[in-house]
């Protein structure tokens, strides 16, 4: 079997299920999913050096220092692991980042994930919780029988505060200022590549791998047998 590289990066806002696009596709692949948020909320958990040095930014939502995060993905990306490709999310976010990245590795594609506003707050949104026992619900996609009201303990359900859809849409303005940027970078260079994602998960992954697919990266032929 031909043995490819597929470097991706992919860009999405908050809500529209980029890592769980990650994860599937890191899985039909076989290349690993980097996430720097993951990287870093480990390595605070750990109380790393590393974690020790990020928690304050982390912690209050703020970028991590360019040098920082640059050094981190850096060394990731050498890692036996991303030989065959890899998959970045979360990275870059600044250009500073995305010039740093073009000098220590190659990328083939960017996926641009997007879906309008409406879309992605209504999927946020509907998430609700248990207070009591932690069953999750979707109001729309996986609901309750009674509204509001968790089938497991009776109990009243609640949105996270994060969830709530003033929120999302302050976190979508902030998402697309602090983008634009990036996703114009690749777009120039002629990496990008729009992927439309108001549909649910299990429709979303077979269409990145049919784009994958067109832009001359099929799915190893051992993923393609187990389905
Ligand atoms: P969020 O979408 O809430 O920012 P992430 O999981 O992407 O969640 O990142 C969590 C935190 O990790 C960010 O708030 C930021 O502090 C830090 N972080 C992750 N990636 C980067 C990056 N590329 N540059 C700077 N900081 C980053
Ligand atoms: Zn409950």
């Amino acid at each position: 079997m031909l043995v490819q590289n597929l470097r991706l990066v992919f860009i999405g806002p908050p809500g529209i299920g980029k890592g769980t696009y990650a994860s599937a596709i890191s899985r039909i692949y076989g290349i690993p999913h980097i996430s720097t948020g993951d990287i870093f909320r480990e390595e605070i958990e750990k109380q790393t050096e590393l974690g020790k040095k990020v928690e304050s930014y982390v912690k209050k939502g703020e970028l991590v220092p360019d040098e920082i995060v640059i050094e981190v993905v850096k060394n990731r990306l050498q890692k036996e692991d991303c030989k065959e490709g890899f998959i970045l999310d979360g990275f870059p976010r600044t250009i500073k980042q995305a010039d740093a990245l073009e000098k220590f590795a190659k990328i083939d594609l960017v996926l641009n994930f997007y879906a309008p506003d409406e879309v992605i707050i209504e999927r946020v949104s509907g998430r609700v919780v248990c207070p009591n026992c932690g069953a999750i619900y979707h109001l729309k996609f996986m609901p309750p029988k009674e509204p509001w009201k968790c089938d497991k303990c009776g109990s009243k359900l609640v949105r996270r505060p994060d969830d709530e859809p003033e929120v999302v849409k302050k976190r979508l303005e902030i998402y697309r200022k602090q983008f634009a940027p990036i996703i114009e970078f690749y777009r120039k260079r002629g990496l990008l590549v729009d992927v439309e994602a108001s549909e649910l998960a299990d429709k979303v992954v077979p269409k990145i791998v049919k784009v994958l697919e067109e832009h001359g990266f099929p799915p190893p032929r051992s993923a393609e047998s187990c389905g």
